[in-house]
């Protein structure tokens, strides 16, 4: 990130300034992070995705060490224990849920970017840990919308939908945190949003 004063004076400095990131979203289930995600990588090749670890159990086609590491309890709290975690949280009171550092390590190592997606807890963590991380509230466009859209999902029964509905609420209220706001009413332009922050950021100064 960034440089310092070379041979060249700034010249080689402005023209090797570049910023590999770390974009941090949030927001409720079914505000469509993982959607505007997959859309955003699909020409993004200097992003990766980070793969959270957690103790919840598969849902649908979920695959293990695709969309998450699925750990036991035990295997969990020992990666808290080794520190091996960047965050990690209990989300809906019952599951944890946790970022595995070395990976987002091993790809900044690799100058590659790296988008992830965390509840509002984690993200507080990230904010602390690391100042420059970019994040981002994805909301969806209205509480009636976000019912309809997790009772169409069909992966959760009523209770879970209406658990999720309920920590929604809490979520939402929690946005001015964020660096940006997106609200996903249409995908097409989230996604235009969300190149744009990327874009912006990427002509950030060290200073600013
Ligand atoms: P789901 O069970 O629907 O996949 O995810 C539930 C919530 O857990 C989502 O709001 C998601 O943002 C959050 N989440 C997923 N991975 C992580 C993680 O590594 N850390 C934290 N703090 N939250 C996560």
């Amino acid at each position: 990130m960034g440089g310092s004063a070379s041979a060249d004076g700034p010249w080689s400095v402005i023209r090797d300034h570049k910023r590999e990131m770390l974009l941090v979203l949030s927001g409720p289930s079914g505000a469509g992070k993982s959607s505007l995600i997959d859309a955003f990588l699909a020409d993004r090749s200097e992003f990766v995705r980070s793969i959270s670890a957690t103790t919840r159990a598969p849902r649908g086609a979920e695959q293990d060490g695709v969309d998450y590491h699925f750990i036991d309890d035990d295997t969990f709290k020992s990666w808290v224990a080794e520190e091996r975690f960047l965050e990690h949280a209990q989300v809906f009171g019952q599951h944890s849920y946790g970022t595995p550092r070395h990976f987002i390590e091993q790809q900044f190592a690799d100058e590659r970017s790296v988008i992830m997606d965390i509840d509002v807890q984690g993200a507080r963590q990230i904010r602390a840990a690391m100042a420059d991380a970019v994040t981002v509230f994805v909301a969806p466009p209205s509480r009636d919308e976000l019912a309809r859209r997790l009772r169409g999902r069909g992966t959760d029964d009523d209770q879970a939908v209406s658990r999720r509905l309920h920590k929604a609420e809490d979520e939402v209220s929690c946005w001015a945190e964020y660096d940006y706001l997106i609200i996903n009413d249409d995908l097409d332009s989230a996604l235009r949003k969300l190149r744009s922050v990327v874009a912006a950021e990427r002509m950030r100064t060290p200073s600013a």
